[in-house]
């Protein structure tokens, strides 16, 4: 592994997120370096993935020696060992990798990330958890929130727009939210248009401000 590719992707831990990351990134076509300590893993994952290596990636000069200074991008999926994950993500940045993701499993942990070099730091648990309680109550039948307080969720549609276009039923003007996709049983979504009619039993997809696409969603 020399001459990584523009796209490839050292992924360093491979728990049950760190090996998620790797696998989803060998399927879409990115060449994948695994490294975990654990011999046993390593050896599980050597047959599902092309490149995997025991090392510890807390040195900086272990990395150096594996190629770890040419990928463009690195995952670190370190969670439950926030000494090791810091101590990765500091080696990395050492490296001068100029993309490099890290989980966090605490917001302590995510700061003392954000602040030893990573550029990316993502919460898996604390997303999930999040976007469940979204779901559990059956109002969203699927809810994704970006950084910045915007959300897409899939709903019902709420009976106030049910037999209208969406023209005539002013969801924006009255919800403050906007209908981008709709569909109905048996078909495929299509893009929203404001001549769109709404049917009973017709799923919507809905974006907008979180706050405005959740009371959306309670009135469904
Ligand atoms: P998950 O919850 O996703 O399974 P864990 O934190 O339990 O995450 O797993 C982290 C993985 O990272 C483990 O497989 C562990 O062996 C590996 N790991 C921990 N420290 C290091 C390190 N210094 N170098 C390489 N791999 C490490």
């Amino acid at each position: 592994f020399t001459s990584p590719g523009n796209n490839a992707v050292l992924v360093i831990g491979l728990g049950r997120f760190g090996s998620s990351v790797a696998l989803s990134l060998a399927r879409l076509g990115h060449e994948v370096l695994g490294i975990d300590r654990n011999a046993d893993l390593v050896h599980e994952w050597a047959e599902r993935l092309t490149h995997v290596v025991e090392a510890d990636a807390t040195n900086t000069d272990t990395l150096r020696r594996l190629g770890a200074a040419d990928f463009d991008h690195a995952v670190v999926g370190i969670g439950s060992d926030v000494e090791a994950s810091v101590l990765t993500v500091l080696a990395l940045s050492e490296l001068n990798i100029p993309d490099i993701w890290a989980k966090a499993i605490s917001d302590k942990h995510g700061r003392i990330l954000e602040r030893t070099g990573a550029h990316h730091v993502v919460y898996p648990e604390a997303t999930m958890g999040e976007r469940v309680a979204h779901l559990v109550t059956g109002k969203m039948i699927d809810f994704i929130e970006f950084d910045d307080g915007f959300a897409i969720v899939k709903t019902r549609a709420p009976s106030e727009a049910i037999g209208k276009t969406l023209a005539e039923a002013a969801l924006r003007s009255k919800h403050g939210v906007t209908i981008v996709g709709v569909k109905r049983a048996m078909t495929d979504f299509t893009h929203a248009t404001p001549e769109t009619i709404v049917e009973k039993g017709d799923l919507l997809i809905v974006s907008g401000p979180t706050n405005k696409v959740e009371a959306f969603a309670a009135i469904t």
